[in-house]
């Protein structure tokens, strides 16, 4: 191991110091030539990095963790995590690396990388990825975070100059990941099952104090510690369905307790409406499907607070009892939070007691049409700023329960502007600002990662500054706004490894 005498880059380890348990400090492996392949200038900006010197040799070798910064500790993560339902109690990190913690005094955000080389995790994989994966993190990311949605964001993408070992050989790749935390249910899962009973009880405070401090001031803190990561889930699952984003798998290792969406592996955004969706090929029972993600989030919650029952109370009965109060609660915490985007999504801002019937039965329709998800939302601006119902019809198709659900929107919309409406312009511009025109459909993603891996990376750059704009009309952009040829096979995504 070399360090570096003057990097312009800070790493702390906080996490390592109060969790050892919970850590194998670990090197990076070497990589023979390393090239960047994406760098996100804008997050660097944010977190006060200087985005000339680590795009250097010199930089490059610290965010690869082929040196270490001053002070860092870079470690391998541990954690356990129930994957499709069954659990696996020693998971952790086989291909990646904490580098260390970025403070800005305020809060803490974790650099890691994914890709790095094989760790005492690694259980029978090689430790790297290959670059297609590691850019469609990249692309799916940097396209959540434009959406508003709390997620891990991408630093860079690096090349590493090694062929892996996959169905054919591919570049790899390494990913520099920076997120609120990598603290997982499964990491609770883990510590809870530690015969010291300690380590539990301070990944519960490290986390109360980083993720969720207002349950520090509750009763029961730790009570209120999975209260908040219910909360903070139930909005973020709502964030995903209202873009039509199936996560794919949603194993209790990759659900994290600061609320950001982790692991894009067999990730995808849907184009025709259909809540049975699922992209993951070993997804067979459809356990991850669309339509599964809000009850799959409250089982990955009753898992995170079974492995804290002993902090609620020390007799085991009250702790159920508190637990499954709190527990719960998600159903309706969901079901405000879907509302709560749905509503803007169609010009509405009251809530009424009708809703939930327009809602669904706009749903039943797009399923039913078979209609373009991101289209059909996209189009009702221009019904509402025009007047034209054909926008919508244009999209969804025509018939009777189209024109019956139009009308009664409109006489909801009429109601609703009586209130806090203001005019069809204003309205139509505010639909405009959540209804997406870009999303990171799965034949533009191919296709640019395709052209990426045969060393073409300029269709993947134009897909990027279209995806960080995705409310914007972007002229000579209309390839992009399209659903993808009907195709015999369903799209397929693979776990990215
Ligand atoms: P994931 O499906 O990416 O959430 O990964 C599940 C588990 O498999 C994690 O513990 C990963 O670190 C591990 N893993 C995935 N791919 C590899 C690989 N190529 N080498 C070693 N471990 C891996
Ligand atoms: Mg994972």
């Amino acid at each position: 191991m070399t360090t570096t005498s003057q990097a312009p880059l800070t790493l702390t380890h906080r996490f390592a110091d109060e969790l050892p348990e919970l850590v194998l400090p670990w090197q990076a492996a070497p990589l023979p030539a390393p090239r960047l392949l994406a760098f996100n200038d804008e997050l660097a900006a944010e977190l006060g990095l200087d985005a000339a010197w680590l795009a250097s040799p010199d930089g490059l070798r610290v965010l690869t963790g082929a040196e270490t910064v001053p002070g860092a500790l870079p470690v391998a993560m541990v954690y356990a995590g129930h994957q499709f339902g069954g659990y696996s109690p020693r998971l952790g990190d086989g291909r990646a690396l904490l580098l260390g913690e970025l403070s800005d005094g305020a809060r803490l955000r974790d650099v890691h990388l994914k890709g790095s080389g094989r760790t005492p995790l690694s259980r029978g994989g090689d430790g790297k990825a290959a670059v297609g994966p590691m850019l469609r993190e990249h692309v799916i990311s940097e396209a959540m975070a434009a959406l508003g949605i709390p997620t891990t964001r991408s630093l860079a993408v690096i090349g590493t100059g090694e062929q892996v070992a996959r169905e054919t050989m591919l570049p790899g790749a390494v990913l520099v990941r920076v997120a609120a935390s990598h603290i997982r249910v499964g990491t609770f899962e883990y510590a809870a099952r530690l015969e010291d009973r300690s380590v539990l009880r301070r990944l519960a405070d490290h986390a109360i104090a980083r993720h969720h401090p207002q349950a520090a001031e509750a009763d029961n803190p730790y009570l209120a510690l999975v209260e908040a990561v219910l909360e903070v889930q139930a909005a973020l699952v709502a964030s995903w369905m209202a873009v039509g984003f199936v996560h794919g798998v949603m194993n209790t290792d990759n659900m994290t307790i600061s609320g950001e969406t982790i692991d894009y592996g067999p990730c995808a955004f849907m184009d025709r409406f259909d809540p049975q969706t699922v992209f993951s090929s070993i997804d067979h029972g459809g356990r991850y499907a669309y339509g599964n993600q809000p009850g799959i989030a409250q089982w990955n919650l009753t898992r995170l607070a079974e492995t804290m029952l002993g902090l609620f109370d020390e007799e085991v009965d009250a702790a159920i009892g508190k637990a499954t109060e709190v527990l719960d609660r998600y159903p309706d915490r969901f079901r405000t939070e879907w509302r709560a985007r749905l509503r803007p999504k169609l010009g509405l801002h009251r809530d009424d007691p009708e809703d939930p019937a327009l809602f669904d039965d706009l749903l039943a329709l797009l399923h039913a049409q078979r209609a373009d998800h991101t289209r059909a939302f996209r189009s009702l601006s221009t019904v509402v700023r025009e007047g034209r119902p054909d926008a919508f019809t244009a999209v969804v198709g025509s018939g009777p329960e189209v024109d019956a659900w139009i009308g009664r929107w409109s006489a909801r919309r009429a109601e609703d502007a009586g209130g806090a409406g203001g005019s069809a312009a204003s309205v139509a511009d505010a639909m405009d600002r959540v209804n997406p025109i870009h999303i990171p459909r799965n034949h533009l993603v191919e296709e640019t990662l395709a052209a990426a891996t045969d060393g073409d990376l300029g269709p993947l750059e134009t897909l990027l500054s279209v995806l960080r704009r995705p409310f914007e009309h972007q002229p000579g952009r209309e390839r992009y706004t399209e659903p993808a040829p009907d195709s015999p096979t369903p799209y397929r995504t693979f776990c990215g490894t």
